[in-house]
């Protein structure tokens, strides 16, 4: 078992993680190649570097540095975390169990604009299978996706219901080796979406070609999991979509911490790295207390 498991391998992630492992922690980090910081392309206003750095190798030497020091780094989506005895942190690929969880996973989102989209959230529109999966026992349910998240949303729907289409939305699906055994339960619809329609409650889907598709629900799972989608399933207080954290990076779930731009601050860096230096502070305590 792991004593601490960083969601995220950018600033925030790795910051938290050199602490941890200094502090002779077993740190598992979970993430992907997808940091914001990818898109930066010249960085002046990060301390220490008397010449602009790119994002992409400041993520690579932040990557090296943690290696280094004794980390270990998995290269996969997480698509929950629960907590039993310990905390369980699920991925496409396996199951990972760890004392303590940092959540690190920056603030990108789904980035889907569908006509009544927001009209229809909470009324047929959910991004929660785990909170809302029971309201649509017997219906006839959607997931919004195109990747494993999407795949692993529509397994949790099973207990609910056996009506479930998975809606790519017009983009091809993108499923892991490990899960295209999984897409095979499920309908799969891959026209574009052009609107969500009904009257109080979600009706039918409108494709861009006019055909229309009934349906009680949708539920988003758009892309990867994001941290939103975290926060819901585990019932993480949050502000504003982002995740609410005390001045020590705690969440309201004991021994689960949050750090850089998922805690909704300003979207820096400096920023990030300072917010993963205290969580990192504040899991050695928390682990050291629980052994
Ligand atoms: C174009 C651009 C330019 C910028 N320029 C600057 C600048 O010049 N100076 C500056 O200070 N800041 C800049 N920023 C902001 C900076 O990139 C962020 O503030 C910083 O990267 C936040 O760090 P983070 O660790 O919180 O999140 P991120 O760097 O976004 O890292 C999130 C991590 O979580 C992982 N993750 C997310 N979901 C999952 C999942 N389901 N499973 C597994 N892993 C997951 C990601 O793969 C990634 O490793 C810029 C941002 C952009 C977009």
């Amino acid at each position: 078992m792991n004593d601490v498991i960083i969601i995220g391998k950018g600033p925030a992630g790795i910051s938290a993680a050199l602490y941890t492992i200094r502090a002779n922690l077993k740190t598992l980090i979970i993430g992907l190649n997808d940091s914001t910081l990818h898109k930066a392309d010249m960085i002046e206003n990060y301390y220490g570097f008397p010449q602009p750095i790119s994002g992409r190798q400041l993520l690579e030497n932040g990557e090296k540095q943690a290696l280094r020091l004794g980390g270990k780094i998995l290269n996969e989506e997480v698509i929950g975390i629960e907590k039993e005895d310990v905390f369980v942190v699920k991925t496409v690929k396996g199951s990972y169990r760890a004392l303590s969880v940092l959540i690190a996973a920056g603030q990108k989102t789904a980035d889907v604009k569908i006509k009544n989209l927001n009209k229809f959230e909470g009324k047929g529109i959910s991004y929660c299978t785990t909170c809302d999966g029971f309201f649509y026992r017997g219906r006839k349910v959607g997931v919004l996706g195109y990747k494993d998240f999407a795949l692993h949303e529509a397994i949790e729907l099973i207990p609910f219901t056996n009506n479930i289409t998975i809606f790519t939305n017009g983009r091809s699906p993108e499923f892991s080796a490990d899960s295209s055994e999984l897409a095979g339960k499920f309908e799969l619809n891959e026209k574009p979406i052009s609107a969500f329609e009904g009257g109080d409650f979600l009706e039918r889907v409108v494709f861009q070609d006019g055909s229309v598709y009934p349906l009680d629900g949708v539920f988003i799972a758009y892309g990867s999991a994001s941290t939103i989608n975290f926060a819901l399933k585990m019932g993480i207080l949050t502000k504003n979509r982002a995740i609410a954290v005390n001045e020590n990076q705690e969440t309201n779930i004991e021994g689960l911490f949050a750090a850089g731009d998922c805690t909704g601050v300003f979207k820096q860096i400096s920023v990030a790295v300072g917010q993963g230096a205290i969580a990192g502070r504040r899991m050695i305590e928390y682990v050291r207390s629980k052994k």
